[in-house]
């Protein structure tokens, strides 16, 4: 791979049969990647990535913060996402049965007992994101059933390390990460179309995607969208 570095960045150099050059940063480590004509020399390259470093700076410190606040210690001021919002976490300790409650479109307030540990708070959040999952996914599940023309016999709510999603075939049963309970209801719904599609086609290959573009014809963009909340696993499937 050719390099250059700029301001102390290491940037990957791709030389392609193409009409412009492309900048990327990507997560989760901020590496930088410019594509280019096979006609633009070195230098220009280097001044086209300096004109563009603060925006290259700025997408790294992003990715940097966003990792910093994969590990969650449930206290108040934290950022936690809901259906694709942002909300600040205000924690409140008394002697009652926890609940948590989204309080002006801004706030999650978690009320735990007093003295609890950080096991016990994001057990509670997590039994809520699970109970808010599994209330949309009626609804979600039957649109696309109906607009597929397919049938689950079941579906399930899944904390799983390495895929959005699952289908076992035979037993026309989908599972469904419970991290999608954190992002936007179109992420959501292309991962039950895709699993759903898997009833129709067991591969990935190509009916499968003549399928996807049928029924989701913007399915990439919310592939993108999902792949940049890949944060702290490197490996996601689904
Ligand atoms: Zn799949």
């Amino acid at each position: 791979m050719r390099q250059i570095t700029v301001s102390n960045i290491t940037i990957d150099v791709v030389r392609k049969d193409i009409e412009n050059l492309h900048l990327a940063v990507y997560p989760p480590t901020g590496r930088v990647r410019i594509a280019t004509p096979l006609s633009v020399n070195d230098e220009a390259i280097r001044l086209f990535a300096i004109s563009k470093l603060g925006w290259i700076k700025k997408h790294r410190k992003n990715f940097a913060n966003q990792a910093r606040q994969t590990k969650r210690e449930y206290v108040s001021g934290e950022s936690h996402y809901v259906e694709g919002h942002r909300y600040l976490l205000n924690v409140i300790y008394r002697n009652a049965t926890p609940k948590v409650e989204i309080r002006n479109k801004k706030y999650i307030d978690l009320y735990v007992r007093l003295n609890s540990t950080v096991e016990q708070r994001e057990r509670v959040m997590t039994k809520w994101y699970r109970q808010r999952l599994k209330e949309r996914l009626p609804a979600l599940i039957g649109k696309w059933q109906s607009i597929i023309g397919v049938q689950v016999n079941n579906y399930e709510v899944k904390q799983m390390k390495t895929k959005w999603g699952t289908c076992k075939r035979e037993a026309k049963r989908i599972w469904l990460n419970l991290e999608l309970a954190k992002k936007p209801v179109h992420c959501l719904e292309y991962i039950i179309v895709h699993e759903l599609v898997h009833l129709l086609e067991g591969h990935h290959n190509e009916r499968f995607i003549v399928l996807m573009n049928k029924f989701i014809p913007q399915w990439r963009f919310h592939q993108t969208e999902l792949n940049q909340y890949i944060l702290s696993y490197n490996d996601w499937n689904y």
